[in-house]
C-alpha cells in the first residue's frame, strides 16, 4: 500500500511517499517512491522540491502563503503527469504524521481523530515549537484528503514505559501529579527504528538484546533501552536536557537560569532564547552549530571549536557509562543522526578509553563507517559498536500501515502506575 509521511515544521512541509506492507517491512524492503519538501512556507522566496527515488531533484520557487497551501502543493507534486507515482490521490491508503508531544496520553501510535487531535492541542504548552505546526499539517490534509485515514506517530510515545525513577524529578511531586512536570524524552521514532534495524540485522528479539541508542543530529539524544522498552532519554521535559547539541547547551546546574534572570536580569523571553538557539556547539564555539564546520575549524587550529568538541564528546561518553550503569551492560551501542553516521572522529572521542566498560572500537571499521550500516566495534569488544542511519520517515510509513490495518487501534497507555 500507498502511505505518505509528513512531517510539518513551522516554515517547512517534509513529505516522503512510500510503498509498503506487512511483508515488505519484514523484509526491510519497503522503500520510498519520492521524496520533497516546501520550504520557507509564509516567506517571499518559499520553493517546493520534489525528488523521486533515483531521478534528479527538482526545485521550483514559487510563493506559498500558508501551510494549506504547502501540503496542496505537496500531494500535487504525486500526481503530477509523468512521473508515474500515482494516477490520483486516492491511491494514499493513510498519512502518517510526526507529532513532537503526546504528554502522558500516547504510548503509541494512533488514528489521529477529533479527540487526539485535541489532546495534541493539550500538549501544545510541552513542545510550543512543534506541535501546533504538526497540527496545522494535519489539519491540512484532513481538508484536502477528507476520505484517508491520518496516523499520529509520537516522537515521545516509544519513551512512555521509562520508570518512575527515571522520569521524575526530585522535586515536589505535585508539580507532577498536578503539572505534569516530568521527564517525557524525545527522538522516540528515530531511536526506536534503529534499535529495530539492529535486531532485524542480527536476527535477533529486541526481547532480548541491551541497546544504548546515540543520535546524534542538530538535536542530540540517547536512549537505554532495556528488551525493546526505553528505560531512559537524556531529553527531558523539554528538548534542552542532556547532550551538548547544535545550539542547546544539555545538562546545566537549573541554578545557573535563577542566575540569568536574577543577576544578570535576562527575560523570560532571553533566556529562552539563549537555551534554544545561541547554546550548545554554537555559543561554545562562537562560530557555528554545523559540526562539519567545527571539525575543519578545529584542525586549522581554532581554540574555541576544538573545546566545543571535547564538551560535546565528553558529555556522550559520560551518558554511555550512566546507561550502561542503568542496563548493567549492553549488547550494543548504536550511532545515528548526521554525526553519529558520518564523523567517525566524534564516536572515537565519545568512545574513548572506555576499554574497563567492555566499549572498545576499531579504528579501521570506525572510519570507513559513513552514512550505511556498519559495525564498528573491535573484535572481541564486549559491547559491540554500530552505526545504523535513521530513518524516522520510514518508521512513521510503517506505524501508519500498522494503525490502519488494526481497526480500532488505540494507543492510550493502559497503566495507571505509569511504571510498566
Ligand atoms: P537534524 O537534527 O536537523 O535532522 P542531522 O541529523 O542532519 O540534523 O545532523 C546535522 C549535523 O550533522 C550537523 O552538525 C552536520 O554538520 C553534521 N554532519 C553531517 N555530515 C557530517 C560529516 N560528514 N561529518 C561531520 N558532521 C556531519
Amino acid at each position: 500500500m500507498k502511505i505518505l509521511a509528513v512531517n510539518c515544521g513551522s516554515s517547512t512541509v517534509k513529505f516522503q511517499l512510500f510503498e509498503t506492507s506487512a511483508e515488505r517491512a519484514e523484509r526491510n524492503e519497503d522503500r520510498a517512491l519520492a521524496r520533497g519538501m516546501v520550504d520557507k512556507v509564509g516567506a517571499a522566496d518559499s520553493s517546493v522540491s520534489f525528488e523521486p527515488a533515483g531521478a534528479d531533484k527538482q526545485t521550483i520557487r514559487r510563493p506559498i502563503r500558508d501551510h494549506h497551501e504547502a501540503v496542496e502543493a505537496s500531494l500535487a507534486t504525486l500526481t503530477e503527469s509523468g512521473n508515474g507515482l500515482l494516477r490520483d490521490l486516492s491511491e494514499i491508503a493513510g498519512v502518517g504524521h510526526r507529532v513532537v508531544h503526546g504528554g502522558e496520553y500516547y504510548s503509541d501510535s494512533v488514528l489521529f481523530d477529533d479527540e487526539v487531535e485535541r489532546r495534541v492541542e493539550e500538549c501544545v504548552e510541552l513542545a510550543p515549537l512543534h506541535n501546533p505546526h504538526n497540527l496545522t499539517g494535519y489539519r491540512a490534509v484532513k481538508a484536502l484528503l477528507p476520505r484517508c485515514p491520518n496516523v499520529a506517530v509520537f516522537d515521545t510515545a516509544f519513551h512512555q514505559t521509562i520508570p518512575r525513577r527515571a522520569f521524575l524529578y526530585a522535586l515536589p511531586l505535585e508539580l507532577y501529579s498536578e503539572h505534569k512536570i516530568r521527564r517525557y524524552g524525545f527522538h522516540g521514532t528515530s531511536h526506536r527504528y534503529v534499535s529495530q534495524r539492529y535486531a532485524q540485522i542480527h536476527g535477533a528479539g529486541l526481547e532480548n538484546l541491551k541497546l544504548i541508542a546515540c543520535h546524534l543530529g542538530n538535536g542530540c539524544s540517547m536512549t537505554a533501552i532495556d528488551r525493546g522498552r526505553s528505560v531512559d532519554n537524556t531529553l527531558g521535559l523539554t528538548p534542552i536536557e542532556g547532550l551538548v547539541m547544535g545550539t542547546r547547551p544539555g545538562d546545566v546546574d537549573p541554578g545557573v537560569v535563577l542566575h540569568l534572570m536574577s543577576d544578570l536580569k535576562m527575560t523570560v523571553e532571553e533566556v529562552t532564547e539563549l537555551l534554544n538557539k545561541r547554546s550548545g556547539l554554537l555559543g561554545l564555539s562562537g562560530e557555528t552549530n554545523d559540526m562539519r564546520s567545527l571539525m575543519q575549524a578545529s584542525e586549522a587550529g581554532d581554540e574555541r571549536a576544538r573545546l566545543a568538541i571535547e564538551i560535546f564528546c565528553y558529555r556522550i561518553k559520560k551518558y554511555i557509562g550512566a546507561y550502561l550503569a542503568a542496563l548493567n551492560g549492553a549488547d550494543a551501542i548504536l550511532f545515528t543522526g548526521g554525526i553519529g553516521e558520518n564523523a567517525p572522529a566524534i564516536r572515537a572521542r565519545a568512545c574513548e578509553a572506555l576499554d574497563a566498560l567492555g566499549v572498545a572500537l576499531d579504528p579501521g571499521r570506525n572510519e570507513r563507517a559513513r552514512g550505511a550500516e556498519a559495525e564498528i566495534s573491535a573484535d572481541g569488544a564486549k559491547v559491540k559498536a554500530w552505526v545504523i542511519p535513521t530513518n524516522e520517515e520510514l518508521l512513521i510509513a510503517r506505524e501508519t500501515m500498522r494503525c490502519i490495518s488494526v481497526p480500532g487501534v488505540s494507543g492510550v497507555c493502559a497503566c495507571s502506575k505509569n511504571d510498566c
